[in-house]
């Protein structure tokens, strides 16, 4: 990529009514703290977890709006995987997803990116530390302090 080449903003990322939303929802306390929980979800561990565990199914809910709207995307205005340039369309589907939920309150809020067959191959920290390094441009004090 060429250095002064911005990374494209893909849909994934959230417009700023959905930002004002998804922090309004991750705020915990006095209101000075926000609280997220950024999971890698496997396709397989989806596949085994639906029906069982009650976040599968806002994960569920989450991936089924993003594939509508990937499906729904013109050539180069698709999603982009997570860690390179692939972009997802109707024949490109993702292999495995990174979804975001504020950790304050669910209710089917959340952020999904796709990562491309080639990326899933990496380790879930390893996908979770790309998503943090992506999270921390929209909210730069972010810090991990825990894994799922
Ligand atoms: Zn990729």
């Amino acid at each position: 990529m060429h250095p002064t080449q911005k990374r494209r903003a893909s849909p994934q990322f959230l417009n700023r009514k959905q930002a004002r939303k998804f922090h309004k929802a991750a705020r915990v306390g006095s209101g000075h703290r926000t609280v997220m929980e950024v999971a890698v979800v496997r396709r397989d561990a989806m596949i085994g977890g639906l029906g069982r565990d009650p976040a599968f199914r806002t994960f569920a809910h989450l991936i089924a709006q993003f594939l509508a709207a990937s499906d729904n995307s013109p050539a180069g205005h698709g999603p982009l995987c997570l860690a390179c340039d692939t972009e997802f369309s109707a024949r490109v589907l993702p292999a495995d997803f990174l979804i975001t939920t504020p950790g304050a309150a669910k209710g089917g809020i959340g952020m999904v990116t796709g990562v491309c067959t080639r990326c899933a191959a990496q380790s879930d920290a390893e996908l979770a530390a790309i998503g943090l390094r992506r999270l921390r441009q929209i909210w730069p004090d972010l810090r991990p302090v825990g894994t799922a």
